[in-house]
Order: structure tokens, then sequence, then C-alpha cells
């Protein structure tokens, strides 16, 4: 089946670019040119990514993020033509995967996408697979590894690709303090060139999901000055 990149883009001449890229990678691509039918096109259509920009006409691109985040944990990345370390961490907050700054290079976006989708597709494959599953409890948290699912008090929580590789990865070696900068390199990858402030970002994140009082940690802890670790209770 064909995998499909979904643009959404409002400049005609880099939406078009985009789809060229891709199509030429092998990808299908469909193309919206305004947030609204971005949405519209994601709900209807189920593509395997979005390449969402920040900055469009009507419905901008971090509203849209949010409102296909209530439905779907499909891979988002932001593109934006913001400079400023803000706009990018906000694009996170609001359940993105990954960000892009304009200009970007056709690879490295190229890259991230390929990664992304590889992911995503490990998600897809472990979730079907039998056998013992590998399961961590600690508390009321269950973190199923296989099939990429958090429970929280029985109940399944809502948790992107990225948040879940995180919790998996403080989780599996609890009490071991790992540094923002280690984090970033595991979780998101070694080529990854981000910020470390995306680790706290994604840190306070999770906690909102599993924590009872998210100010008051018990399972993410913070060392201070150095990094962050898994309590397992
Ligand atoms: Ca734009």
């Amino acid at each position: 089946m064909d995998t499909t990149i979904l643009i959404v883009e409002d400049e005609k001449n880099i939406n078009e670019i985009l789809s060229y890229t891709f199509t030429q990678s092998g990808y299908k691509t469909l193309s919206a040119y305004d947030g609204v039918s971005g949405l519209e096109m994601c709900l209807q259509q189920k593509p395997d990514l979005v390449l969402l920009d920040v900055n469009l006409p009507g419905m901008d691109g971090m509203d849209v993020c949010k409102e296909i985040r209530k439905t779907s944990n499909v891979p988002i990345i932001m593109l934006t033509a913001r400079e400023d370390e803000v706009d990018k961490v906000l694009g996170l907050e609001f359940g993105a995967d990954d960000y892009m700054t304009k200009p970007y290079s056709a690879r490295e976006l190229s890259a991230r996408v390929k990664a992304l989708l590889r992911r995503a597709e490990m998600r897809t494959q472990t979730s079907d697979t039998k056998g013992p599953a590998n399961i961590i409890v600690s508390g009321d948290v269950t973190i199923n590894v296989d099939r990429y699912e958090v429970k929280k008090n029985g109940k399944i929580i809502d948790i992107t690709l990225r948040e879940f590789e995180l919790l998996k990865f403080l989780a599996e070696e609890p009490d071991q303090i790992f540094s923002r900068e280690v984090l970033l390199e595991n979780v998101w990858g070694y080529e990854y060139l981000g910020d470390v402030r995306t680790v706290d970002v994604t840190i306070r994140r999770l906690r909102e999901k599993i924590e009872d009082d998210p100010s008051l940690p018990k399972y993410i802890m913070t060392k201070r000055s150095i990094g962050y670790y898994f309590n397992k209770l």
C-alpha cells in the first residue's frame, strides 16, 4: 500500500516542491492550502504522515495539530518560518512529533520523514504480534511496550509516539538518571539537532498525562541540574 504524506502549506510553490520531492521518493502526496481543508483532509484521507506549516490562513497550524490530536496519533512534522524557540517549543506542546525551521534542507526533511514513518510502522507491526506481552507496571501506570500503550488506573491514555518512547526509555531503567542530552540523543535520534528544551516540554506533557499531580510527580522525577529518571513504585 502507498505511504501517503499530507502537505498543509499555503505557499503554493513550497507545497508543490514538497509534493514533487516526496512523489519522486515514491510516496503518494496530498496537498492542502489552508488549515481547515488540511484538517478535513487529514480526518477523511487518513495519511501516514502530516507536514504542517505553522502560519496558515484561517485556522493556524497549531490549532490544526491540536484538532488532529483529538482523534489521531498520525506523525506530524511542523514547518515554521520563525526562528524563535517559542514557536518551535509551542509546536511540540500541541502534540507535534517534530519540527523544522524554514529554510530547511530537503535531505534533512526527508530523513526525518523516513525516521518517523519507520517508528510508526514499528508501532503498527508490534501491536499485531502475539506472544507474552512486554509490560512495565509501576503503581497505577502500566506500559505495554509491545502495543505502544500506556494505561493509568486501567484506562488507556492518549500518548504520542515521542512521549511513549521517552517514557519507555526512562521506565526500562528505573532510577537511572539521564541527562537531557542523552535523552535527546536516544529518544529523538542521534541525527537530531534539536534543543534540549524539547525534552523538558515532552516531560511536562507526559507528567500531565500520567501523574496525579504534575507539579508533585511520583513517576517521572527531576534530578536537579542533572536530568530525569523514572521512579518505580
Ligand atoms: Ca505559511
